[in-house]
């Protein structure tokens, strides 16, 4: 991704630590918390403060540099987006979270936008629900563990 290219045209400079931070997000090899990150960082510079921190990854969240969730806990996950878009299945009752294809929706996004004339980010959507596994366990009541999104 030519990253450096789409922060010169958003006006931003490519700093090293806006590198760095970028690089700690990739290390998370899929989705990783703010708290991660800031982990990740403090090993490479420990100067870094996490409100700038914070700050650095909402304009890579806007410049599409990085793609962001919220989870069921209401804590936001960053990830580096792929060639091929991605979405989560998160079970509100295990909190097992399961990734799936751009095909597996692209239909029902289709219908949204023709129908409502709305155009969906469709790059990174969570879906919540109850995994195959709890569907089946009736020992475990469906309690979830913290309040629905
Ligand atoms: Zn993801
Ligand atoms: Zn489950």
């Amino acid at each position: 991704m030519d990253y450096e290219g789409i922060m010169h045209a958003a006006g931003h400079r490519v700093t090293p630590q806006r590198v760095m931070i970028l690089d700690a997000v990739c290390d998370g090899g899929g989705h990783t918390t703010l708290k991660q990150v800031y982990a990740r960082l403090r090993t490479m510079d420990p100067s870094i403060d996490r409100s700038s921190l914070y700050r650095t990854l909402k304009v890579f969240v806007r410049l599409g540099l990085v793609v962001s969730a919220e989870t069921l806990t209401g804590e936001t996950v960053f990830e580096i987006p792929r060639r091929q878009p991605h979405h989560h299945l998160i079970c509100r009752t295990c909190g097992n979270e399961q990734e799936i294809g751009h095909e597996a929706i692209k239909g029902m996004v289709m219908q949204v936008s023709r129908e409502y004339r709305f155009k969906v980010d469709m790059d990174h959507l969570v879906l919540y629900g109850v995994c195959e596994m709890c569907q089946n366990d009736d020992r475990s009541p469906d309690r979830p563990k913290d309040a629905a999104v």
